[in-house]
């Protein structure tokens, strides 16, 4: 099936991403979210990001130009639904991205495809509560999305073999690659990624470390671009220990429990980079270690 239109639902790190690479990949992007801000915000980045890779010879000013003319914003969810292909990337919580879902099965075309940019939660059973579980997939996307290669495809157990190959032919037009992940908690990625990062806090919240000596080891001693830290502001700590609580729950296992700290500084609402503060300060010229 042929993708032309594409509407995404929440427009924050991963929305506003989403919604740069299909708009420069030339199809017609529908951005909504409950908040005005997050829409206004989404599309002055999404200005800025592509003039930065136009400075960088990355892509045109014309490009760019009709790139930004494809996006268009709503706070009317139904306005998505005659949408080809639905990418849901709002918070990471079940219920509410299956209030999403309910809200726009009324508004849906039939040949509709719905995805979910979902980090951990059960494509299944996401899909399970729709009127269409054959043509719903993970379609989860890395953070910078304009500059992350990867793009993992899970297929839930009734996603049919046509959605699964629309949207390879989707990631291929969008120049990235994908790596398809089985429907099991937190998938590929963030299976491997989210507990490095979870004991990354349990090593400062146990004091072995402070934030700066953590992050140093591991970008200097196993050579990451990131310390784990600082990769856990970047992604979100709700983020982090939402994704935690997936694999804690789904998968039984106490080797997956959240550490206290990381709940910590979620219930402070210090989630990292967004709101300026995480396991660094991110108000004054350079990030300032909290602990
Ligand atoms: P974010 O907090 O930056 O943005 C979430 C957005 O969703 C906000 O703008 C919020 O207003 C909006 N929202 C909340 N409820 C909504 C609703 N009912 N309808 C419409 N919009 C709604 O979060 P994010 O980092 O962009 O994460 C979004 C999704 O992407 C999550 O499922 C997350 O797991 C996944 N994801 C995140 C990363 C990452 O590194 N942050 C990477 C890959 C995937």
């Amino acid at each position: 099936m042929e993708i032309n239109s594409v509407g995404i639902v929440g427009a924050g790190q991963m929305g506003s991403g989403i919604a740069h690479v299909f708009a420069l990949a030339g199809y017609d992007v529908t951005l909504t979210d409950i908040n005005q801000e997050s829409l206004t915000k989404a599309v002055a980045l999404i200005d800025r990001n592509i003039e930065r890779q136009v400075s960088r010879g990355k892509t045109t000013p014309e490009a760019k130009a009709k790139a930004m003319a494809c996006i268009k914003t709503t706070l009317n969810i139904a306005d998505i639904g005659p949408s080809d292909l639905i990418i849901e990337a709002a918070t990471e919580r079940e219920t509410v991205k299956q209030a999403i879902f309910d809200d726009l099965l009324p508004h849906l075309k039939p040949h509709t495809i719905l995805t979910s940019n979902t980090s951990s939660i059960s494509i299944t059973r996401l899909a399970s509560r729709t009127d269409r579980p054959e043509k719903f997939m993970g379609f989860h996307f890395m953070n910078p999305v304009p500059v992350m290669q990867l793009v993992e495809l899970i297929r839930g157990i009734a996603t049919d073999r046509a959605t699964y190959e629309t949207l390879l032919a989707v990631v291929e037009r969008l120049g990235k690659t994908a790596a398809s992940a089985e429907d099991f908690p937190a998938f590929i990625v963030n299976r491997i990624l989210m507990p490095m990062i979870n004991e990354a806090v349990y090593t400062l919240y146990e004091g072995v470390g402070s934030v700066k000596s953590i992050d140093e080891s591991l970008k200097l001693g196993a050579n990451h671009p990131m310390g784990p830290l600082e990769l856990a502001d970047f992604i979100g700590l709700d983020t982090c220990l939402a994704i935690m609580n997936v694999l804690h729950d789904g998968l039984a296992d106490t080797k997956y429990r959240p550490c206290p700290l990381l709940t910590k500084y979620v219930e402070a609402g210090w989630l990292g980079r967004k709101t300026q503060r995480g396991f660094y300060d991110y108000r004054g010229d350079v990030p300032v270690p909290t602990r």
